[in-house]
Parts: structure tokens; sequence; C-alpha cells
């Protein structure tokens, strides 16, 4: 899996250490066992998709995660993403707006002794009661830059969000000292939508 993802660019030994670390079959349903290592998206429940190896990886990447770095991210999932960020050193607060992924992705993570904070909640509105983030990680596509979010991060800190409707464009978006908004485009993935309110 780590030569796979080399060969596709992912070059961050952090990020490659990681995700050799935490048991993606952990994440899955038991029917999709034997395929945990290879690079595809599967169903996770209530209609949503744990994302492939290639995107967390770039994802992760993107980020540049340093440990004790104080992470949101919008889209628990499985939380197979959240145990990759924990595993790098970080301190995560995750939202997902389903609550039975929410139980089942605390369930897990605290099965494997990772230690998360997570909520059931809409991440369109970040997590206002706990800002400022040094980073937030978005993990389901969002139609457009959910304005709240842009505002809980630190001046310096640094967003990674798919951005458009279809297909998204991965964005990383640094807020800088001064407050101003740099953005930058990568390529084209596709992720399930990011939706308003708890289910
Ligand atoms: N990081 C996850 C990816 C799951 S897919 C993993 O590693 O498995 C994206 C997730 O985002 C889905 O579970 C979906 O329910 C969730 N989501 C979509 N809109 C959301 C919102 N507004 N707030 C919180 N979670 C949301």
């Amino acid at each position: 899996m780590v030569e796979y993802l080399k060969t596709k660019g992912i070059s961050n030994s952090f990020v490659l250490d990681a995700m050799s670390k935490v048991p993606r079959h952990a994440f899955l349903d038991s029917s999709f066992l034997e395929f945990a290592y290879t690079d595809q998206a599967f169903p996770i429940g209530s209609n949503q998709t744990i994302s492939s190896l290639y995107t967390v990886a770039f994802q992760t990447q993107l980020l540049d995660v340093n440990p004790k770095e104080k992470i949101l991210e919008i889209g628990t999932g499985s939380g197979y993403q959240t145990a990759i960020l924990l595993e790098m050193g970080a301190t995560v607060y995750s939202i997902e707006r389903h609550r039975d992924l929410y139980r089942k992705a605390k369930k897990m993570l605290k099965s494997l002794n990772y230690r998360s904070s997570l909520f059931y909640g809409d991440g369109y509105l970040g997590l206002p009661e706990h800002a400022p983030f040094d980073k937030i990680l978005v993990t389901c596509g969002a139609p457009a830059l959910p304005p709240l979010l842009i505002s809980q991060l630190n001046l310096g800190g640094c967003m990674v969000i798919p951005i458009g409707f279809k297909e998204q464009i991965m964005t990383h978006i640094r807020r800088d000292l001064d407050g101003n908004i740099a953005k930058k485009e990568y390529e084209n993935f596709q992720f399930v939508p990011l939706l308003r309110n708890k289910e």
C-alpha cells in the first residue's frame, strides 16, 4: 500500500507511516475486509462511503499535519481519517451529521485506543465553542466555501476542502497572519456531498 501511494506522488513519510499503522480493515464492513487495503471507496452505512486510500493520503499530505496541532475534521464517517490524524500526533475534533456513523466511529476509535473529541452535528457551522483551530479538514464535497469555517481558523492556519458539486476540486486555503486568504487548487476528486443539518 505504501509503495502504491508513493507511485501516486505521496512522499510525506509521516503520512505514509500513519497509513501503514492504522488498521483500515477495522473501519470497514466485514463484507469488504479482503479489499481493505485496495484503493477504493466503500459503503460505511447511512448511504456514505469511506474515502479511498489515495484521497485520504492526498488530503492529509496537503494539510501538512504536525504533532500537537489542533485540527477540526468535518465528516467523521467511519473514523478512519480521524485515526490517521491522531496517529500523526494531532489533537482532533471531528463532526458527523449521521448519528449512527457518529456512534460507530466513536466506538471503533475507542476500541483502538485513539483519543479524539467526536461531535454529532452540522459541520457546516464548524465548532465555534472549540475554535480556533490550527487546521481544518473537510472530507465531504462542499458546494462552496462554508463562511463560518474560515473564521474558526487560526491566523497562519490552513484548511483543505474539496469544492464543487458532481466533482470537487481539492482546494487549499491559507489564512495568513494578517487574516488574508490565499487559495490554491489541486486535482479533482469525488466525495459524498456536504449536507446541512443533522440526520
Ligand atoms: N472522513 C471519513 C469520510 C466519510 S464520507 C472517513 O474517513 O470515513 C464524508 C462524511 O461527511 C459522511 O459520513 C457524511 O455523513 C459527512 N457529512 C456530510 N455533510 C456533513 C455536515 N454538514 N456535517 C458533518 N458531517 C457531514
